[in-house]
């Protein structure tokens, strides 16, 4: 073909006028997407998605996760610490599980700051070989993750469950009266060694009947107990890596002390549900950090 300057002219205006409407269709393509009213494709994905939810997780209505702004996803950023992962804020957001129920049972925060107002009712289970308890909504996650964890050569014994307030009171007396023992009568550091790992009267996680006290009974059998170098104990590896897949995460993890409020506890394991244990075990999140991420993308 014989390329005259003519030609080479109307292949670039040609050019220069595809590129130019490309841009407008992609312009028009994102402002559709923003427009929070319109009934895209992504809703209806959304929605027939919820249809198939357990049933614990249906009434979540169509709530759609809001979209933060740039100033808002730094402040969130800031909050919160993906300590596991290399995860920048568009990804724990974009990863995060879709439209969790926000008063989900199971996502309930009880800390320091979150204490409860007064006694919750909860209807228990008990686990024959412990006698110890918790909320009869978990029965066949436990069970499940007791059962694996055997399975894998690792026998849990749970050490302890389930906890009234009341409990609770007796409990912090009992480990001030220990750690008042083993420091010699030293009051403050009795005081500072409760504070660090026993929870205040009215905001102990395990009056939730959500938390499991689990420990190896090779462990158990070796005369050892509540230590943090259970950590390296091969059942306690076998927890932290599977127990999400049970929904339960590792509700005081090491390096999130000034999150939780806790010292490290290797043995104390929380249900949350199998999809939110799964994410925050992966960005080695707290439940603190997930509500965050859960209230910012909450819609007011
Ligand atoms: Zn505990």
């Amino acid at each position: 073909m014989n390329f005259t300057k003519e030609h080479a002219r109307k292949v670039y205006i040609t050019l220069i006028l595809l590129i130019v409407v490309l841009l407008i269709v992609l312009v028009g393509l994102f402002y559709a997407r923003r427009q929070p009213t319109d009934s895209t494709q992504e809703d209806q994905t959304a929605q027939s998605q919820q249809s198939q939810e357990s049933v614990q997780e249906t009434d979540i209505g169509n709530k759609q996760n809001k979209r933060l702004s740039r100033k808002e996803k730094a402040q969130l950023e800031e909050q919160v610490h993906a300590s596991q992962s290399d995860a920048d804020i568009n990804t724990l957001i974009k990863e995060f599980p879709r439209d969790p129920n926000q008063e989900a049972a199971e996502l309930i925060l009880i800390n320091k700051d979150n204490p409860f107002e007064q006694e919750p009712q909860v209807p228990l289970a008990y686990d024959a070989e412990s006698g110890q308890s918790f909320h009869e909504d978990i029965e066949k996650p436990v069970t499940e993750l007791l059962n694996a964890a055997q399975e894998a050569g690792y026998p849990l014994y749970i050490v302890s469950g389930y906890r009234s307030i009341a409990y609770q009171e007796q409990n912090i007396e009992s480990n001030y009266q220990q750690y008042l023992a083993q420091t010699g009568g030293d009051e403050e550091e009795a005081q500072r060694l409760t504070d660090a790992y026993v929870a205040p009267a009215n905001a102990s996680e395990h009056t939730t009947g959500l938390v499991l006290d689990l420990l190896g009974k090779d462990w158990l059998a070796q005369g050892k107990s509540l230590s943090e170098d259970y950590e390296n104990d091969p059942s306690a590896q076998w927890l932290m890596k599977n127990a999400a897949n049970y929904g339960f995460i590792l509700r005081y993890p090491k390096d999130k002390e000034d999150i939780t409020g806790y010292n490290y506890e290797p043995w104390h394991y929380r249900y949350v549900g199998v999809k939110p244990a799964q994410y925050m075990a992966k960005h080695g999140l707290t439940l603190e950090e997930f509500h965050l991420i859960q209230e910012a993308l909450a819609e007011e």
